[in-house]
This record gives C-alpha cells, sequence and structure tokens, in this order.
C-alpha cells in the first residue's frame, strides 16, 4: 500500500458529501469527489446504519 503512494499511484480524495478522506487512484478528479458510502442509491437510504454498512463492506473488499 505505501508503495501507491510513493509512486503517486495513489492518492487521498476528500469527500464532498461526508468530509471523509477516501484513497482514490492518481487519475481519478479529486475535487467533488464521492465516496462509495455518499455515492449509493437512492433507494439504498442515506441513514447512519446503512451508511456504516457500506463502509464496512468497502474496508473488507480493499
Ligand atoms: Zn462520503
Amino acid at each position: 500500500m505505501v508503495r501507491f503512494f510513493d509512486a503517486s499511484m495513489l492518492q487521498m480524495a476528500t469527500c464532498r458529501e461526508c468530509g471523509g478522506e477516501f484513497v482514490a487512484h492518481a487519475y481519478d478528479p479529486t475535487r467533488g469527489y464521492v465516496c462509495g458510502v455518499c455515492h449509493m442509491p437512492a433507494r439504498a437510504g442515506k441513514t447512519r446504519r446503512a451508511a456504516e454498512a457500506a463502509a464496512s463492506a468497502a474496508i473488507a473488499t480493499a
């Protein structure tokens, strides 16, 4: 993981919705970045519980 940062392949992007910092690919736009948690389909709900579940899933698959 650290090697990728050193190579500038990855960077931190701040989510414009929740303000959280997430690892984003260097080629992804960081302005107006929205994390996977905030970018869920509306029908998935915006509840804190749903967000935490999605965050856990994201970490598990990272
Ligand atoms: Zn977010």
